[in-house]
């Protein structure tokens, strides 16, 4: 009894170490060639531009977002990123929608604990600020059809909403992490293919206004389709869009993954969330006008002009 207490105790202790172990600082190996990337720019519309609407923000630590991340209280925005484009606007994910709280049952009790949400103005209610309206979108194009991604798509009845078949039969499976989609019922689903060849270091693109000013790639591990959005902008900016293949732009910047436990609540297939963050390092190294945008770095976020600013006001539907 007492050897089998022994047993306990050391195995508890081993336990407990490794738990702790899975948090601390742990870099990413980083191997594939800067030269490989093939970084074309293209010429965008000069009238194209990006910004931002705020719509939501979860308070949580930097602990829970990567390895090496420390206690601080830390907001998490779940923001919502347009394109205006002369051939359509588009937003990128959804953000909190004004029933967010109710949206909030079809979480595991675990994630639902670790969830404290923080409310803003749901992007259907700062539409108009910059001119738009539901009716004036081309569509939302998901990174991801997790809940935080698409609540704001409750709000947003007959908007196209743009994925990938992979992530629409993500959907479909009938798993937890996408109970809200599958809640949300009969979306004006339209669904692309990644029908061109590798781009920026991804293996294969889907070029959405022809022009090359935006364009998606596969980056399935955080969910099987989830992609990442490069977004060209005239001033010769670029922007990756990478859903939460990284929560906070420092696991981009070191690269380091979620701890264990994060990973282990929601990525789908952790190897392939490795490469990419690895792949995106790289970008960034080769190309210092790439901003990497994680959906939820408020930080990055607050960066990038705030749809809602005043040349919008003047500028007419
Ligand atoms: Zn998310």
């Amino acid at each position: 009894m007492r050897v089998l207490s022994w047993g306990v105790t050391v195995a508890i202790g081993v336990a407990i170490g490794a738990l702790v172990w899975s948090f601390a600082p742990a870099r990413l190996p980083v191997t594939a060639p800067a030269g490989d990337l093939q970084l074309q720019r293209p010429q965008p519309p000069a009238d194209m531009r990006i910004g931002v609407f705020l719509a939501g923000r979860m308070q949580s630590q930097a602990l829970f977002a990567y390895r090496g991340g420390d206690l601080a209280a830390r907001d998490f925005g779940m923001d919502v990123v347009v394109v205006e484009h002369p051939s359509g606007t588009l937003l990128f994910d959804a953000g909190f929608g004004r029933r967010v709280a109710d949206h909030l049952h079809t979480l595991p009790w675990l994630m639902r604990q670790m969830s404290k949400i923080v409310p803003e103005t749901p992007v259907v209610d700062q539409l108009a600020g910059a001119s738009l309206s539901p009716q004036t979108l081309a569509g939302v194009v998901l990174t991801h059809a997790h809940w935080d991604h698409v609540s704001g798509l409750d709000d947003l009845r007959g908007v196209p909403v743009w994925i990938n078949q992979t992530e629409l039969d993500f959907i479909r499976d009938g798993g937890a992490p996408t109970a809200l989609a599958r809640e949300l019922g009969d979306l004006d689903y339209r669904v692309y293919a990644f029908e061109s060849g590798p781009y920026w270091g991804f293996p294969a693109s889907h070029d959405v206004f022809g022009d090359g000013s935006v364009v998606l790639v596969p980056a399935g591990g955080h969910s099987p389709g989830s992609i990442i959005a490069f977004v060209h902008t005239p001033d010769g900016r670029s922007y990756a869009l990478i859903g939460d293949l990284a929560w906070q732009h420092e696991g981009v910047d070191i690269p380091a993954e979620r701890p264990w436990i994060s990973r282990l609540l929601v990525d789908e297939d952790p190897p392939t969330v490795r490469h990419a963050l690895a792949t995106l390092h790289l970008l960034q190294q080769a190309d210092p006008d790439l901003v990497v945008v994680p959906a939820h770095d408020r930080r990055v976020m607050q960066t990038l002009p705030p749809a809602t600013r005043a040349d919008a006001l003047l500028r007419g539907p």
